[in-house]
Order: structure tokens, then sequence, then C-alpha cells
């Protein structure tokens, strides 16, 4: 793997020719199983190639669901448990209970429409899809509550970051200062071109310009791990609890699905976490 294996925020696992990330800081607290997967060590063919999670990416299902079986083996998830989000690029939450175990993949779903899954039930598996938008993890140690949230350019304007800390507070009674937060591979600053009218609804939310670069063919690019930082900063998270991986996936995409780099011809990726026992 071309990316670094000396990173403080993250940790490259491997298992024959599998592989996944996991958040230094995530592990450490022992509360969850937890990881980001790459393309590396599945069973898909061709633009698929080769651990696609995605289930309407055109992929062949026989070969998704080994990927499934693969990925959630080395987690340590039972892959049919997995409660899958349905996302629509907004800001819509469901909190995750044992009913919806199954949903999404084995079982028919209700989960429709939403970019964030919240639960404080052990062994209730939660999984979101990538492929250039940003994965953010969340784990109250302390009252045992865990999230994702899949964040685009859209959803990190409308701020899910910051509507998934209001939902650990108030439905779960989390203090933000517990909460730890890992901001996953995506596009990163080095890639995510946009125009003006993208870089105007960032413009009419955020403050400051340490997030955006103006480039000479009047386009910008924008940093949307810096914003998310912002967000999760303004919702009262500890600056030393947020995690970075900082890994482009458009730059690795020999090692992630890139919807830009591959022209949107690509497979999907995976971010996904249990509450241990
Ligand atoms: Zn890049």
């Amino acid at each position: 793997m071309n990316i670094s294996k000396n990173s403080s925020e993250y940790m490259i696992h491997q298992q024959d020719d599998l592989y996944y990330l996991s958040f230094l800081s995530f592990d450490r607290t022992k509360a969850v199983n937890h990881g980001f997967s790459t393309r590396l060590g599945g069973y898909s063919k061709d633009i698929y190639t080769s651990l696609n999670l995605g289930l309407r990416s055109g992929d062949k299902l026989e070969d998704v669901y080994l990927n499934y079986k693969k990925i959630c083996k080395a987690l340590d998830i039972d892959s049919e448990d997995l409660v899958h989000s349905d996302q629509i690029h907004e800001s819509h939450i469901y909190c995750v209970t044992q009913e919806d175990k199954g949903k999404g993949f084995y079982k028919d779903s209700n989960i429709k429409g939403i970019d964030g899954l919240i639960t404080n039930e052990p062994k209730v598996p939660l999984i979101t899809f990538y492929a250039d938008c940003v994965p953010l993890y969340f784990l109250d140690p302390v009252q045992k509550v865990i999230g994702l949230a899949h964040a685009g350019w859209r959803g990190t304007v409308l701020k899910i970051a910051a509507k998934m800390i209001h939902k650990f507070t108030s439905v779960y009674k989390s203090d933000p200062k517990n909460i730890l937060v890992g901001i996953g591979p995506s596009i990163g600053s080095c890639c995510f071109e946009v125009d003006e009218s993208v870089a105007h609804a960032f413009q009419k939310q955020f403050e400051g310009d340490d997030w955006i670069q103006t480039l000479k063919n009047g386009k910008y690019k924008i940093d949307l791990w810096k914003v998310n930082q912002q967000i999760l900063l303004e919702s009262d998270i500890i600056e030393e609890h947020i995690s970075i991986m900082g890994l482009c996936t458009m730059c690795h995409k020999d090692i992630f699905f890139s919807h830009r780099g591959h022209k949107g011809r690509r497979g999907s990726l995976g971010a996904i976490m249990e509450l241990r026992d």
C-alpha cells in the first residue's frame, strides 16, 4: 500500500490480500469493532475490483456478498446484522435499535433517505458508503454510543456533523467533551476542485478562508476535512478528539474507489462500526 504506515491517526490492517484502516483513537477505547474498507482483497471484477460493497452498483451480488463476508470476518462483525444507510446527500439521521439488525441487505429496510446512523446498542453493526465523500465516525465511550455519517459536499454544507453531535447530546445524553470523531479517507483539498456555485454554498455557511483556495482557472479547491473539523469544534468537540486520516481517495484510487477518479465507474467503500458487548 502506497500510503504511510507510520501514521499517528490510523492503522493499516492486513489479512492475506485484504486491507482495511482503523482509527487509533477508537482502537484505544476497546469499545468498538470498526474499520474503513479499501478496494483490496475482494472478489469483484473489472471496475469493481475488488472489494466493492455497493449493492446497487451493477456488480454481481454473489461477489458483493462474498466481499461483505470477508471484510466483516476481519472486523469480527456478523455481516448479516449490518444496518445499512440509504444515503441521499441530505442530513437526516436515524437512531438504530436491535430491531433494525440486518436491514438493507438481508432484510427489507424502512431506513430511507438517511445519511447518518446512530446506536447505543451493542452488537448492532452500522455501515455507510463512500467513493470520495467524507466518512465521519463518532464514539462516546462514556455513554457507549456510536455513529456514522456520510458527508459529501452537500452534507458538509448542511452540517451533518453538527446534527450528529446534537443527536448524541439530545437523545443519548452525551457530553460533547467525551465524544471522539474520526474523519476517514475522502477526496482531499488536493483534488476537490469546484465551480463558483459550490464555493459560494460553502462561503455562505462557513467563516475563515483556510479551507478554500482560489485557482487561476476561476475555480476553487475546498478542504472538506478542515470544514468538518470547524463544524465539530463549533459543536464543542475537543480538538485532540478529532482524528483526520488525511488520505485522498482520488490520489490513491489504486487503494480506494474514487467517484471523480474513476469518472463514476466504480464500486463503493464502507465505513463499518459496532459497539462491543
Ligand atoms: Zn488528492
